[in-house]
């Protein structure tokens, strides 16, 4: 019997039977995975803190007949913060499920980098939850290979104004090119493609490159007046939902929240 030692996020927690725990976890070397933890839901067993929901803990894994076993669980962090605003806890929950559905056997471990980040600075309340999903949701595209070209303009490479980025094509353009392809389009007659296009200020587009390139340490450090935050969270949810091409209940009660 082989074991294996892994760091690792409780995504999902489902509890079987009288004792045991069926985990979801989000782990560093083997990406995401199930785990059963025998005997877990007992308060008193060693392993019952460890496989907690949100927790961030080493496990000790066995595999046995393609299944995971978890022989030991020790939390490293539990992020109880979380819990402490109703914000804290919607945007903590789409994290996870964003984490499932787009977690596989193949680790990442940027994404687990990002999530544990985005844990902590909802946890410590050192970061608005708006700012922490909208930097959150762009970096993740872009982990995931959807990364946006959006430093200059698609066609004439300027690089100031406002821009009109395009989700579905991952680039942006400047107020000028945009305008006259629009005038083109008016003035061809056939049928032109749809897209969905969101207007960028200076500030939002700032935002947005700074959370797709900058260190993920520091992602979440950079200050943000609400307007432009607003049109660069609007953006980035968009962009998001678009390349992973569905929606995540837990995002609706994020939204439902904050309205
Ligand atoms: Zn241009």
């Amino acid at each position: 019997m082989k074991s294996v030692e892994v760091k690792g996020l409780v995504l999902r927690v489902v509890d079987v039977g009288e004792s045991d725990r069926m985990l979801t976890l989000y782990t560093d070397k083997l990406g995401l995975i199930g785990a059963m933890a025998k005997g877990a839901k007992k308060i008193t067993n060693k392993k019952n803190t460890g496989t907690t929901e949100y927790c961030y803990s080493t496990f000790i894994l066995v595999e046995r007949n393609d299944k995971y076993y978890v022989n030991d669980a020790e939390c490293i962090e539990l992020f109880f913060g979380l819990r402490s605003s109703i914000d804290g806890i919607a945007l903590g929950a789409y994290i996870m499920e964003v984490l499932s559905a787009v977690g596989t056997t193949d680790p990442e471990p940027d994404l687990l980098r990002l999530s544990l980040n985005a844990l902590y600075a909802l946890s410590e309340g050192v970061s608005t939850a708006e700012k922490v999903k909208a930097s959150f949701e762009i970096r993740v595209a872009s982990i995931l290979g959807f990364m946006p070209d959006i430093l200059s303009c698609h066609d004439c490479d300027e690089r100031e104004g406002d821009f009109y980025f395009d989700v579905m094509a991952g680039v942006a353009e400047c107020r000028e090119c945009y305008r006259k392809k629009e005038r083109r389009h008016e003035t061809v007659s056939e049928e032109h493609e749809s897209h969905i296009v969101y207007i960028l200020s200076p500030g939002a587009r700032t935002a947005l490159n700074y959370s797709i390139y900058s260190p993920i340490e520091r992602i979440f450090s950079y200050n943000l007046a609400d307007e432009d935050m607003h049109l660069f969270s609007r953006a980035s949810e968009a962009y998001l939902l678009h390349h992973l091409e569905r929606g995540f209940r837990t995002l609706d009660f994020y939204n439902e929240v904050k309205r």
